[in-house]
Order: structure tokens, then sequence, then C-alpha cells
């Protein structure tokens, strides 16, 4: 998968974007990683059933109008989806 390193905000040292997926209810996935040196969680995107399928149907669009639309509105619901997350836990 993703090996970027990135710089954790928390204790300063760079780690690997290791991303691993977590389950949650109603067909929520975030996908994080954590810092390997202080394990501080970053969130890097929260997806559910119809974020998904945006998802999808964004990887089949070919016209650039239609995709520019369905790509802001998959930005729309996984920020919506990533809010509900944070405040949940
Ligand atoms: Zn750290």
């Amino acid at each position: 998968m993703n090996n970027q390193v990135v710089r954790c905000d928390d204790c300063g040292r760079s780690t690997k974007m290791a991303l691993q997926v977590r389950k949650y209810g109603q067909g929520m996935q975030e996908t994080y990683f954590e810092c390997e040196h202080c394990t501080k969680k970053y969130t890097c995107y929260v997806t559910d059933e119809r974020a998904r399928k945006l998802q999808k149907k964004l990887r089949n669009e070919k016209n650039p109008v239609i995709k520019f639309q369905l790509q802001a509105k998959l930005q729309e619901r996984m920020i919506k989806l990533k809010r509900e997350l944070m405040d949940s836990v």
C-alpha cells in the first residue's frame, strides 16, 4: 500500500503512513494510520455505503464535468462522516 513518510504533529518524528481500516456500524469504514513512535492516530478518511458508491461511480465516469460534481459530493460526504465519527468517540 502507501508507504509515504510523514511527520507526526504530536512527537515531531517521521513515521510511515501504514494505512489501516477499521469498521464501524452502518457500513462505516475509517482509514487511518498511527504514528509508529507515539501511536497517535490520524484519520485519513471515513466512508460509508453511499460514499463508496460515489467512489465507484467516480472511477467509471468519463465526463469531466460530472466527475467534478461527483468528487465534490464525495468530499462533502466524507467530511460529514469524519465529523460524525470524531463526535462519537
Ligand atoms: Zn508521534
